[in-house]
C-alpha cells in the first residue's frame, strides 16, 4: 500500500532527570569530600601539636642557656631546678639522664662548655590534640558508623525519591501525552506527531490527516451504561490501532473525537487504508456479553494536495468532517475547495444573522392552509423571512441550519413564535403553525417560553400547531418524547413535518403522539406523472387515517395534484396553487376576499 512509518522516537517518553549514574557520582563526591576533609583535619591537628612541641623545646633551650650562663653544672642538677625548668618550658615529667631515654619520650641533648654531650633532658611527648583525637576514636568510630549508616539510608531514600520522581515524571508525561482511557496519544501529542510526519515527508509522499467522530457514543453510554461505554471505547481504540497500516498514528482528542495521521505514497492509498479501517471498525464488538456497534464519520485532507502546513491541514480536515457530519452519520469526506467557499458563506451568514436578529430584521410570512376542497382557509404556517441589505433574500434553507449550528436558533425561534402568535390575534378563526427546530425541542426552556407567549398573547393553545421534523426524534428520542408530551399537555397540537423525507420510521408514528402528518412536497410533485406516486400517497393517507391523524399535503402546485390528493383522502393542503407565503397583510387580504382558492389564485 506504500505507507511509510513515522520515526519511532516521536513517541518515546522523555529521559529521566535522576539517572543511577548521577546518583553514583553524587555518592562518590560525598565520600571523597568527607575523606579529604578528614585527612586535612588530621594534618592540621598534627601540625598544631608539632608547633607546640617546638615552642616547648625552644623554651627549654632558652632556660638551659640561662642555667649555663649562671655556671651551674648540668651533671649535678638540683631536682628543684629541673621542676622549675619543667614549669618554665611547660613540659611534663622532665628528667635529666646521662643515657638517651627509651620509649616515646621527647629528648633534648645537653652540651658542656666544650660542646660535648653530658646528658639528655627527656620529657613526655605531649600530643594533646592528637591524643585527644585518639581518645575520641571510639566516639569518632561510632559517629563514623552512624554517618555511614545515615549516608546509606539517605542514599536509599534518594533512590526511592528518584524512583518515585521517575514514576511521577512518567505519569506526568503520560497525562500530558496520552489519553488516560485508551492510551492513545492525546491532542497535544497528535499535534507533535503531525508535525513530525510533515517534517519527515519526502517530496513524492502524501501526509494525510483524518478527523474521526465515533457515532452514537452517547447513545451507547445511555443505553448500556458508562462502564460498558468505556470498555467499548478501549476495545474500539485497540481495533483502530490494529487496523491502521504500519506507521499510521491514531490519537484521541476528546470524548468521541479521534484523529489519524499517516504518510502514504499518494492520497488514494491513504484513503483506501482509511476506508478499510472504517469498515473494520464498523464490525460488531462483544462487550460485557452484549453486541455493541458504531459507525464513524470522518473528514480528511492531504499534504501537499490540500495544505502545506499543519494548521491548514487540520483546518481543512475539520471542514471535511463538519461537511460529512452535516450529511448525517456514517460517511467519509475528503476536503474539497468548495467546502472553503461554503464555510466562508456560513461564517458570513452567521455574522449577519446575529446582527439581523438583534436589530429585529427577521420577518415572518404566512402561507395559508386550505381545506382539501380548496374552499376554506383553516390555518396558516409561519415562515421566517430574511432580506439582507446587500445579499437580498436569503432562504430559510440557508440560514436555519447556520442558526442551529451557531447557537442562534433559540433566539430566532423565539422571535418567530412571538411574532406568529401575536399576529394570530388578527385571524381568530385560523390555526397557526410554527416550525420548531430540533435545537429548540432539546432546550428545556422551551416549555416555559411557549406557555409565557401563550399567556402574553392570550391565544388559545388549541389553535397553535407546532411542526417538528423526524430529525428531532432521532437525536435524543427520550428527551424529545418528554418535551413533546409537555407541549401537548399545554394543549397545543403537534404536526410531523416533511413526512417521508427523513427516516420515515413507522415506529415513530406509534411512539410519539402527533395530531397532523404533513406529506412532503417530494411525494406531491410526481403526482399525475407516475402511477407509483399516487400509490405512495394512498399508502401514507391510509396509514395516517389508521392512526387518527389529520393529513396535510405540502407543495401543491397544480389543480391536478389537488384533485388526486383530495381523492386519495387528504384533509388539508398548502402550496403555490393557493398562495405563496406572504406578509400578514397579504393573509388579511386573502381572508377578506373570502379566502376561496379561486380568489387566492386570482390575486
Ligand atoms: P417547511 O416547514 O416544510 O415549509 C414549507 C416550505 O415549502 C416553505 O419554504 C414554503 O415556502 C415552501 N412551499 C410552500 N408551498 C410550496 C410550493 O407549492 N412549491 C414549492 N416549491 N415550495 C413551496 P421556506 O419558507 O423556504 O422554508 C423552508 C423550510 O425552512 C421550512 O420547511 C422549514 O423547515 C424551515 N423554516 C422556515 N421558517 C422556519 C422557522 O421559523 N423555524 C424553523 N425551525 N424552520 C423554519
Ligand atoms: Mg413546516
Ligand atoms: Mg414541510
Amino acid at each position: 500500500m506504500g505507507l511509510i512509518a513515522l520515526p519511532k522516537a516521536a513517541v518515546a517518553p522523555p529521559r529521566r532527570l535522576f539517572t543511577p549514574r548521577l546518583i553514583a557520582t553524587l555518592a562518590l563526591f560525598v565520600v571523597s569530600a568527607t575523606t579529604f576533609c578528614t585527612i586535612v583535619g588530621y594534618v592540621l591537628v598534627r601540625q598544631a601539636d608539632d608547633r607546640q612541641a617546638l615552642e616547648r623545646r625552644g623554651a627549654l633551650t632558652g632556660a638551659m642557656q640561662e642555667i649555663r650562663a649562671s655556671g651551674a653544672d648540668f651533671s649535678r642538677l638540683d631536682p628543684k631546678l629541673i621542676r622549675s625548668l619543667e614549669r618554665t618550658a611547660g613540659l611534663k615529667d622532665l628528667r635529666f639522664e646521662t643515657e638517651p631515654a627509651a620509649g616515646r619520650r621527647e629528648m633534648q641533648s645537653v652540651l658542656d662548655g666544650q660542646g660535648r654531650i653530658v646528658g639528655w633532658f627527656s620529657w613526655e611527648a605531649d600530643r594533646s590534640m592528637a591524643a585527644a583525637l585518639g581518645q575520641l576514636q571510639p566516639l569518632l568510630a561510632t559517629t563514623g558508623i552512624c554517618l555511614i549508616g545515615f549516608s546509606v539510608l539517605a542514599l536509599w531514600q534518594i533512590r526511592r525519591a528518584v524512583r518515585d520522581l521517575g514514576r511521577s515524571e512518567t505519569l506526568a508525561w503520560s497525562l500530558a501525552h496520552e489519553d488516560s482511557l485508551t492510551g492513545l496519544p492525546n491532542h497535544r501529542k497528535m499535534t507533535e506527531l503531525i508535525e513530525t510526519a510533515l517534517a519527515a515527508r519526502t517530496i513524492d509522499e502524501t501526509v494525510t490527516l483524518a478527523f474521526i467522530d465515533l457515532d452514537g457514543l452517547n447513545d451507547i453510554n445511555d443505553a448500556l451504561g458508562q462502564s460498558t461505554g468505556d470498555q467499548f471505547l478501549i476495545a474500539w481504540a485497540k481495533r483502530l490501532r490494529e487496523v491502521l497500516p504500519d506507521g499510521a498514528m491514531a490519537g484521541r482528542f476528546d470524548g468521541d473525537e479521534f484523529a489519524v495521521v499517516m504518510t502514504a505514497a499518494d492520497p488514494a492509498a491513504a484513503e483506501l487504508a482509511l476506508e478499510a479501517a472504517a469498515a473494520a471498525l464498523a464490525r460488531p464488538f462483544w462487550i460485557n456479553e452484549q453486541v455493541v456497534q458504531a459507525s464513524v464519520t470522518a473528514g480528511l485532507a492531504h499534504v501537499p494536495l490540500h495544505a502545506v502546513n499543519r494548521d491548514e491541514l487540520a483546518r481543512r480536515a475539520d471542514l471535511a468532517l463538519r461537511t460529512a457530519k452535516r450529511k448525517r452519520r456514517g460517511g467519509m469526506k475528503t476536503f474539497d475547495p468548495a467546502m472553503d467557499v461554503e464555510f466562508n458563506d456560513r461564517r458570513f451568514i452567521e455574522r449577519e444573522l446575529k446582527r439581523a436578529i438583534a436589530d429585529d430584521m427577521i420577518d415572518v410570512h404566512y402561507q395559508p392552509i386550505i381545506t382539501a376542497d380548496g374552499n376554506r382557509i383553516v390555518g396558516a404556517e409561519a415562515l421566517a423571512r430574511w432580506r439582507h441589505p446587500v445579499r437580498g433574500f436569503i432562504p430559510p434553507a440557508s440560514f436555519i441550519p447556520v442558526a442551529e449550528e451557531s447557537g442562534l436558533m433559540g433566539r430566532l425561534g423565539e422571535l418567530v413564535l412571538r411574532r406568529a402568535l401575536a399576529d394570530a390575534k388578527r385571524w381568530p378563526d385560523l390555526s397557526i403553525a410554527v416550525n420548531l427546530s430540533p435545537v429548540q425541542v432539546h432546550d428545556a426552556a422551551l416549555i416555559d417560553l411557549v406557555s409565557d407567549v401563550l399567556e402574553e398573547t392570550g391565544i388559545a393553545p388549541q389553535r397553535v400547531i407546532l411542526e417538528v421534523t423526524e430529525g428531532v426524534l432521532i437525536d435524543d428520542p427520550e428527551e424529545a418524547k418528554i418535551r413533546l408530551e409537555a407541549l401537548r399537555a399545554l394543549g397545543l397540537q403537534l404536526a410531523l413535518d416533511d413526512f417521508g423525507t427523513g427516516y420515515s420510521s413507522l415506529a415513530y408514528l406509534q411512539q410519539f403522539k402527533f395530531d397532523k402528518l404533513k406529506i412532503d412536497r417530494a411525494f406531491v410533485s410526481p403526482l399525475g406523472q407516475s402511477p407509483s406516486g399516487q400509490a405512495m400517497i394512498q399508502a401514507i393517507v391510509t396509514l395516517g387515517r389508521a392512526l387518527g391523524l389529520t393529513l396535510l399535503a405540502e407543495g401543491v402546485e397544480t389543480e391536478e395534484q389537488r384533485v388526486i390528493l383530495r381523492l386519495a383522502g387528504c384533509d388539508e393542503m398548502q402550496g403555490y396553487l393557493f398562495a405563496r407565503p406572504g406578509p400578514r397583510e397579504a393573509l388579511d387580504q386573502l381572508i377578506a376576499d373570502n379566502a376561496s382558492p379561486a380568489a387566492a389564485r386570482a390575486s
